[in-house]
């Protein structure tokens, strides 16, 4: 049988299951295109670098994170002990330094006499036993190697990400403090809308005019239709597919009676700290493709934010993954390329976990 294989990625899912096969005799060549070409979220050369916030959510098994992480143990997940031994101090969760994690995971690496780390780019699928775990940020080269290979049609999404405000320019005599149901301490901020601020905020929304795909991706890309992860659309779609569609949703005041008036508004929009001084704040389901200046104009709409200043605007990134079920055997095997695996977000998942 040939043992040899090469992991496409030295992210987290790449790094698990180079570490994973390595332990199990297989050679493992793995691909990874850090540093001479980076992505846009990654700043380091490091295997299994965390591009965004350091947790890696609950240790609690009474919690979906907590208990997959119970499971990742009894499977031997060796990640999750390198996670464990140089995590910091997070309450419940599993928080990491992640210097210290990208370090002691890149030493893992380079120190298996079964794995050799290549730096270098991949920019087609190569011959013989393949796992494709080159994550959300996948190159543009090997990109388009896959939609030549599968269509266009079975991968490839956008996301888009929420703004975020100074804490000091929130007029505070209108939004307060409260958790849904009071479940937590008072962690969110609100901001309450009559029917008429309501029906202004959605209106301007719906006719707010938007980025277009030309401004930020290459010529190839500009050519594809904008597709959406449905449970992270940008506002102004939500916006679009009804006028109640956000009352209901996102901006649903239930649970959020303001306790100054005991009543409940027709529609809230919650405000997240994005830090632990509270000094930012995000706006809870507001991600958007709206340009700049119609997001300023907008988002000021929404009452306890006329000031607003706004220290990050919405925007837009490209978010790779392939249509699993569709493209998959169970075995997690390719249909049109049965010796390519998957791994890590690429395969539809996401998060660290
Ligand atoms: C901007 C952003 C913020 C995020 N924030 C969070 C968060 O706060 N919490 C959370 O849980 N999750 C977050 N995620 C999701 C999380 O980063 C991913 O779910 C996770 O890293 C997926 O692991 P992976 O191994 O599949 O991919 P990655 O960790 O991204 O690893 C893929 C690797 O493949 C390499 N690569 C790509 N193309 C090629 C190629 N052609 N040849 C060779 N190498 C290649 C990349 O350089 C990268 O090192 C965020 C993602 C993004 C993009």
């Amino acid at each position: 049988m040939n043992n040899e294989i090469k992991i496409i990625g030295a992210g987290l899912a790449g790094c698990e299951a180079a570490l994973q096969l390595a332990s199990r005799g297989w050679k493992v060549k793995l691909y990874e295109m850090r540093p001479a070409k980076m992505t846009p979220a990654h700043s380091t050369d490091k295997c299994a670098e965390l591009v965004c916030s350091n947790s890696l959510k609950s240790l609690r098994e009474d919690t979906a994170a907590g208990l997959l992480k119970q499971e990742l143990k009894q499977l031997g997940c060796r990640l999750l002990d390198v996670a464990l031994e140089t995590s910091v101090p997070a309450g419940h969760a599993l928080a990491v330094d992640r210097d210290a994690f990208a370090a002691k995971v890149t030493e893992l690496i380079n120190d298996n006499p079964n794995i050799e780390l290549i730096h270098a780019e991949v920019t087609a699928i190569p011959d013989g036993n393949v796992i494709l775990a080159s994550g959300p940020l996948t190159s543009d080269a090997l990109m388009q190697d896959l939609i030549a290979r599968l269509g266009e049609q079975h991968l490839y999404f956008f996301d888009a990400i929420a703004p975020i405000v100074s804490a000091e320019s929130l007029d505070r005599s209108v939004v307060f403090e409260k958790s849904r149901y009071d479940k937590g301490e008072a962690d969110y901020l609100n901001c309450p809308f009559s029917k008429e601020e309501y029906l202004e905020f959605v209106t301007a929304l719906q006719q707010g005019e938007k980025h277009t795909a030309h401004e930020f991706e290459n010529e190839f890309f500009q050519n594809l239709d904008f597709r959406f992860y449905e449970n992270c659309l940008p506002i102004e779609e939500l916006a679009r597919r009804g006028v109640d569609t956000l009352r209901f949703g996102v901006m649903r005041p239930v649970g959020l009676e303001d306790p100054r008036t005991g009543r409940r508004a027709y529609a809230t929009l919650q405000l997240r700290a994005e830090n632990k001084d509270r000094t930012a704040f995000n706006l809870v389901g507001c991600q958007t493709m709206l340009k700049y200046g119609v997001q300023k104009e907008i988002f000021r709409k929404i009452p306890g934010l006329q000031n607003a200043e706004f220290l990050r605007y919405g925007s837009i990134h490209r978010n790779a993954f392939l249509n699993s079920p569709a493209l998959l055997n169970p075995d997690f095997s390719m249909q049109a390329m049965p010796n390519v695996r998957l791994a890590g977000q690429f395969s539809g998942v996401e998060g660290y976990t």
